[in-house]
């Protein structure tokens, strides 16, 4: 297990996004729970989503006073090739696990929890299918609080892979998802619903000067005169990038100086990532105005931020979606989002008026087109999806839900 060390965040340059009640209960909250030591564990400190979040939600829980550390698992390859199988299954992708696999998990899981004894913390918050099995293989207290964060779109789960980690996951006092739909009746009576959050002060939200994200994207070969579209996300068949591509052929007939950039860095937990990379680049073949641009680019939170603003449509084209942060991180800079109409874009994008909700290659390209065509309706799409994000999707709302969550477990008399 590895400590991760985040940057400090100040919560009161965040006072300006919540009002006074809410800022008055997150005071109660923290009141209550001050004396309590709270252990957050993932699968990996950097790519994709829970990293992100994390990334922000940790140091701004330590600012407000509350014992918050973030410990991530140690895995290798076959470990990760597991667990990535997991996320697979646990998104539709129909097979058995075999008794290799669960060989596999079960040892990682053993050897990690082995590294947790004589921790002292009163609640755990364990996020996702990697590290679930930790809390089989340790020996929980009396005084202990766990609960399992699944990130996950679930509601097409593989059951063969439902049963074996459910096993593991009905230990927990408490489940969390981000959806009603994601909750599987058989399974958990109760979960917790949270959605998750962008930090609109990370350096991947706070606003950026137009002049000053052009000049970055220029650095990647992006003509920022031309019409550009843009996906942010890890190379994975689930976010359908060659489908992505295939928009971009449509739309290219009508506007042919239309460009394309697939910005996707590589996790270190996904070892898929890298052949859907190669699949991605042979369907862009040699058109040179589909850019494929990953963290070996120099591509980080100041470029991702760049290319959000300046981008004239975010498509987020998922077949399978736990929430997809990009998704809100594209509204929150005012640029329309045209998303795939599953799981967790349904709660950001409302059809018609912060973008469009598709469900093919075909439909996408046609919204696409239709926002290409019509700038003044890409424009009054714009106030309607950072209203959105600021009322549901702010990182500071997210710790209220927390918060309201551990105080329930740790005084259920309240
Ligand atoms: N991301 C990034 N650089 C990239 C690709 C993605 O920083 O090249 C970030 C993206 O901005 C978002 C997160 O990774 O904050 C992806 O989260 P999301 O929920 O969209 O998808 P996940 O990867 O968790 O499935």
């Amino acid at each position: 297990m590895q400590l991760v060390e985040v940057k400090k965040k100040n919560f009161s340059d965040y006072l300006q996004f919540i009002d006074t009640e809410t800022m008055d209960e997150l005071a109660f909250l923290v009141q209550k729970l001050k004396n309590k030591k709270i252990a957050m564990i993932s699968a990996t400190a950097y790519g994709g989503g829970v990293a992100e979040k994390m990334h922000s939600l940790v140091p701004l829980m330590q600012d407000l006073g509350l014992q918050v550390d973030w410990w991530v698992i140690l895995g290798h390859d076959e470990f990760y090739g597991v667990t990535k199988t997991f996320h697979n299954r646990m998104q539709g992708q129909e097979g058995k696990l075999t008794p290799e696999q669960k060989e596999i998990y079960r040892r990682y899981n053993q050897t990690n929890a082995a590294h947790m004894q004589g921790w002292p913390y009163d609640i755990f918050v364990i996020h996702d299918p990697q590290p679930a099995a930790l809390i089989a293989y340790r020996e929980k207290r009396e005084h202990e609080n766990w609960l399992w964060r699944c990130h996950i779109d679930t509601s097409t789960a593989n059951k063969d892979c439902w049963d074996f980690l459910y096993q593991y996951t009905k230990l927990y006092n408490a489940v969390i998802f981000t959806m009603k739909d994601y909750i599987l009746g058989d399974y958990f009576e109760k979960a917790d619903i949270i959605t998750p959050s962008i930090d609109p002060l990370s350096l991947k939200n706070i606003a950026l000067d137009k002049e000053k994200a052009e000049a970055i994207i220029s650095r990647f070969g992006i003509d920022p005169l031309r019409p550009l579209i843009c996906q942010v996300s890890r190379f994975d068949p689930w976010k359908d990038p060659l489908g992505v591509i295939d928009v971009y052929k449509i739309v290219k007939k009508e506007f042919p100086s239309v460009q394309l950039a697939l910005v996707g860095s590589m996790a270190t937990d996904d070892p898929e990532g890298w052949d859907y990379l190669y699949n991605t680049l042979r369907r862009a073949g040699e058109d040179y105005d589909i850019k494929v641009i990953t963290n070996f680019n120099g591509i980080s939170d100041l470029e991702v931020n760049a290319f959000q603003t300046v981008s004239d449509i975010i498509l987020q084209k998922s077949l399978r979606e736990g929430f997809g942060l990009t998704v809100a991180e594209g509204l929150w800079k005012g640029t329309p989002v045209i998303g795939g109409n599953v799981g967790g874009i349904k709660l950001q994008i409302e059809d018609g008026v912060t973008g469009y909700l598709v469900e093919t290659v075909e439909e996408c390209a046609e919204k696409t087109l239709t926002l290409l065509r019509n700038p003044l309706l890409a424009a009054e799409m714009k106030d309607a999806g950072r209203e959105k994000v600021k009322k549901e999707f702010l990182v500071t709302g997210n710790i209220l839900h927390y918060l309201r969550l551990f105080r329930r477990l740790v005084q259920p008399a309240f």
